[in-house]
């Protein structure tokens, strides 16, 4: 390889598609004429303000977003909107969520800062392996909105179908998935996204937010920063924005339409995971920790039968190029994050290293 890469399956910050970086690299001193790299710009500058314009308008094409939905580039994180999403869509004060994992726990346990907090479904039974049946949910009356994570980034599950919310806003936490495939945003109220799990470096989300949600009247004390209007009344740029993140998040939108849009990348992302996911139903060795109907086109968390045959194994696949397989501490095990950016060839390498271990030490 021409820089000596390696398949990097970090859960994130991840990897990123190659033509992005080399185009980055080539736009590095001098951006399109202006005699400046793109973090040396002022953000109220005519050409940066291209750069963010554009950014949005390509997100807004590939996932078809209605005229009636703002998108907002926030920093903070996805952590952020734990707190952002109470403080500014309560207005009854009582939300519902579902647990499902890791990063819905968190979210949990911020919004209860907010108000009442219905937990109306959990699986945290069987350690998150699956995603529990959400048809007939008891969601209060009044509920401001019903918020789910739909790709758990740690546990590896995901969500076949979205709840049934009887007709309340869904919230959802997309970051480990988003534009991994198609997306309705008209079932949504909101939906948000770390980026630097799926398109780009850390430091930023992506919200998507229907109008109607965005609003005056909010505590007081909720800082001004904190108030989802005053990003939409300024075009995402109140203040300084992560100028950066926003340029390089604007090349992977356009690489992914030039490559086929959401529909060609999911069925890339189906046929990448099958291939783990069918070495792991046939594997002695390995096998994957969650219900195969909730799987995670993404997150593919697995073990062996014992803590320390995994430490060997993740030794092993380190010292030959394929790097952050260690699970989290939570699951145990590996954990592969195959996102849009992982080439099929990466999956099937680090599958081909799996099979022979698993021959030579079986
Ligand atoms: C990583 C992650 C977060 C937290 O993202 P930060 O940008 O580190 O705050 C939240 N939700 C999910 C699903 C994640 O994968």
């Amino acid at each position: 390889m021409k820089y000596e890469r390696i398949y990097n399956f970090s859960a994130g910050p991840a990897t990123m598609p190659e033509p992005v970086l080399e185009e980055i690299r080539d736009e590095m001193m001098n951006y399109k004429g202006s005699g400046m790299c793109v973090m040396e710009m002022s953000h109220r500058s005519k050409v940066y303000q291209q750069i963010i314009d554009e950014a949005e308008q390509d997100l807004r094409d590939l996932m078809h977003i209605p005229d009636n939905y703002k998108v907002l580039f926030i920093q903070g994180g996805a952590t952020l909107q734990f707190a952002m999403i109470p403080m500014n869509l309560m207005k009854n004060g009582v939300a519902c969520y579902v647990e499902t994992g890791a990063w819905s726990k968190k979210a949990i346990n911020e919004a209860k800062k907010y108000g009442e907090i219905h937990v109306v479904a959990s699986s945290k039974d069987r350690n998150y392996s699956y995603i529990p049946d959400c048809s007939d949910l008891d969601i209060p009356e009044n509920a401001d909105y019903v918020y789910i994570c739909e790709n758990e980034t740690i546990h590896g599950v995901t969500w076949p179908t979205l709840p049934n919310t009887k007709g309340h806003v869904l919230v959802s936490d997309q970051s480990s998935m988003f534009l991994s495939r198609p997306c309705n945003v008209s079932d949504y109220g909101m939906i948000y996204a770390g980026v630097q799990k799926n398109v780009g470096p850390a430091g930023m989300v992506v919200a998507i937010i229907r109008e109607d949600l965005i609003r005056d009247g909010l505590d007081p004390k909720v800082p001004l920063y904190l108030s989802y209007k005053t990003h939409a009344d300024n075009g995402s740029m109140y203040n300084t924005p992560n100028c950066w993140a926003i340029y390089v998040c604007g090349k992977v939108f356009k690489y992914l339409k030039s490559t086929g849009g959401l529909e060609a990348m999911e069925k890339r992302n189906i046929e990448k995971a099958q291939i783990l996911y069918d070495f792991l139903d046939s594997s002695k060795m390995f096998h994957g920790t969650v219900d195969k109907a909730f799987r995670s086109l993404m997150n593919v968390p697995f073990v062996t039968a014992n803590a320390e045959l995994d430490a060997q194994v993740i030794a092993a696949t380190k010292a030959a190029g394929y790097d952050n397989l260690k699970g989290h501490k939570s699951v145990g095990g590996l954990r592969a994050s195959i996102y849009n950016a992982m080439p099929k060839e990466g999956v099937a390498a680090l599958v081909e290293f799996l099979k022979t271990f698993e021959a030579e030490n079986g």
